[in-house]
């Protein structure tokens, strides 16, 4: 796994540069207005004069630096709104020459708060989704919705089903997409996956992983097992404290395989339990594969566990059914 503080670093030495480039793009602002419109150039000259004039004033006599600036401001004020005006009278919006920036939290300084300084959400989502697309995303590029192949499926109907499984999975894929065209942090929505193996359950989940990721916000993406073993190490106190963290408040969490993780007596349970249960109480999404059925997991885990995976007023249940698809292709 890379360190947290190098993908850190990276991070905001890329917000460094957005800041470079947010300055480079308000001044070609500047420009174009000026040139679009005479009346700008005139309002932008007068209101540095202005500035300059009541900085000058207010060194000059201390004592009236307070009335000058509020008269200055005044001032400021009726130039801002003619600015304004002929901004929109020269076909620009008339915040256009507004400090340029992606983030409005942090203005593309990583950091908000006082007098407690804090990394802002898009700094920590920028890492967490660098560390764990190093760690569990691999080939994430390639398991995305245009690289679906609907014609890797067998265009023969499912036994007892009237649509053939290509039909069905091209289906399923269209939900899959939905979902993560419409998700939004803190709606709680989640997806159950579920089937035998081999039936597309893991690529359509990383399919919506990636586009969720493209969508800007923080996606985990994890096996059950490691999950288990992220969870074990945190409570034998060895480390893993800030995997928990991530887990725990991602905008998406994806768990991948849940069932075929170790069951350790005190463990397994439990820290699913827990992830399942925080993220729910705190309105945060998960997406889970398994080739348990509904039933299955009521009966390998405990009801608390199965019932909130199987909330349907939260979860939409997916179930894969058909032929191996790895066994379709060799036989082509
Ligand atoms: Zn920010």
């Amino acid at each position: 796994m890379l360190s947290r503080e190098n993908v850190t670093r990276e991070a905001l030495s890329g917000l460094e540069a957005q800041r470079a480039a947010n300055m480079m793009e308000e001044k070609r602002r500047r420009a174009e207005a000026e040139q679009k419109s005479p009346a700008v150039k005139e309002l932008l000259a007068c209101r540095q004069r202005l500035f300059f004039t009541g900085m000058r004033g207010a060194f000059a006599s201390p004592e009236k630096a307070k009335e000058i600036s509020g008269s200055m401001q005044k001032e400021m004020e009726t130039i801002n709104a003619r600015l304004r005006a002929a901004l929109v009278a020269c076909g620009l919006p008339e915040d256009y020459l507004q400090p340029v920036y992606h983030c409005p939290l942090c203005r593309d300084t990583g950091y908000v708060g006082e007098p407690v300084h804090e990394q802002c959400s898009c700094l920590k989502r920028a890492v967490m989704n660098r560390l764990y697309q190093a760690e569990g995303l691999q080939g994430l590029e390639r398991e995305n919705f245009a690289a679906f192949d609907g014609r890797i499926f067998p265009d023969e109907p499912i036994e007892g089903k009237k649509s053939t499984q290509r039909g069905y999975m091209l289906k399923l894929r269209r939900r899959c997409e939905d979902y993560a065209d419409a998700f939004a942090a803190d709606e709680g929505k989640g997806l159950l996956l579920c089937g035998k193996t081999g039936l597309g359950k893991t690529f359509l989940m990383n399919c919506v992983a990636q586009r969720v990721l493209e969508r800007g916000y923080s996606v985990v993406v994890i096996s059950a097992y490691k999950l288990i073993e992220a969870m074990r190490r945190f409570q034998f106190g060895e480390e893993g404290m800030e995997q928990v963290q991530d887990m725990l408040s991602c905008d998406l969490l994806c768990i991948d395989d849940l069932g075929s993780e170790p069951m350790l007596r005190g463990v397994t349970v439990s820290s699913i339990y827990h992830i399942v249960n925080e993220r729910r109480n705190a309105n945060r999404a998960i997406v889970v594969t398994t080739n348990c059925s509904p039933q299955e997991l009521y009966e390998k885990y405990d009801d608390r566990i199965a019932a909130r995976l199987c909330d349907t007023g939260r979860m939409q249940i997916f179930e894969f059914i058909g032929v191996d698809v790895r066994r379709f292709a060799a036989r082509m």
